[in-house]
């Protein structure tokens, strides 16, 4: 069975009387383990395609499939909690809380999870992670004090505590220069082999998408390339 499958998925945003087609209808399947890179240019439709799969928001149209069962029909709540308990995000600019340490950070997940977890039992879940990560001696470091790697590294750890099954990343790389790029790809590379991890990469960059398994690219809200098909439509 597909990790995710989705069918004809189409988004519309509307902006006043004109509605604006993001997505133009999406059917693909990603199978568990699969390093998936989405390549495209700017408004491409990218962005809205990573949060319909990580249930940030609906398809307008289409159905989406995650683990055999339909969810774009879910409400908010249970959206809620299969964002929670499947799906790991890392973003462009880190998202952490400036005031905490990295180990905070990276435990902040366990807080809100349906597991109540003694204190000693969620400080050995996220020393464990942050050592996932290369992160170990910088435990107890605030986010000002990391440079933009070693931030996208603790959001990485972070995104991995409730154990998800796929990880989201979109443009993990746009605020890091090129020798830092490349750790962290092979950083996602090494969770995704490793672990078997699912990861589904979101970039505008050729070289950062070529670090896939798979390249599925998009233009207008389409499919153009996809390269595990045998032969590009
Ligand atoms: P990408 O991530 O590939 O740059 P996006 O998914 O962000 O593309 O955007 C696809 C299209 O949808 C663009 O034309 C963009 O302007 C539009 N769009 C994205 N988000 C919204 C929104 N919240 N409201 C209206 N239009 C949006
Ligand atoms: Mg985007």
């Amino acid at each position: 069975m597909s990790l995710i499958s989705v069918r004809e998925l189409e988004k519309t945003y509307a902006m006043g009387d004109v509605g604006v087609s993001a997505l133009r209808g999406i059917t693909l399947d990603i199978d568990p383990g699969e390093f998936v890179t989405v390549v495209g240019p700017s408004g491409s439709g990218k962005s809205t395609f990573m949060h319909i799969l990580g249930c940030l928001d609906r398809p307008t149209k289409g159905a989406y499939l995650l683990e055999g069962r339909d969810v774009s029909q879910l409400s908010s709540d249970e959206l809620a909690w299969v964002r929670n308990q499947k799906i790991g995000f890392v973003f462009q600019s880190f998202n952490l809380l400036p005031r905490t340490s990295a180990l905070d950070n990276v435990e902040l997940p366990l807080l809100y999870g349906p597991e109540k977890l003694s204190r000693a039992k969620r400080r050995e879940k996220s020393l464990g992670a942050i050592e996932v990560v290369g992160l170990g001696n910088r435990a107890h470091h605030y986010p000002s004090q990391l440079s933009g790697g070693q931030q996208q590294r603790v959001a990485i750890a972070r995104a991995l505590m409730n154990s998800p099954a796929i990880l989201l990343a979109d443009e993990p790389t746009g605020n890091l220069d090129s020798n830092t790029s490349v750790e962290i790809m092979e950083l996602f590379q090494r969770l995704s082999r490793g672990r078997g991890l699912t990861v589904v990469l979101i970039t505008h960059e050729r070289v950062i998408a070529d670090y896939g398994t798979r390249t599925i690219e998009f233009t207008d809200g389409l499919v153009v390339a996809d390269s595990s098909m045998a032969t590009v439509q």
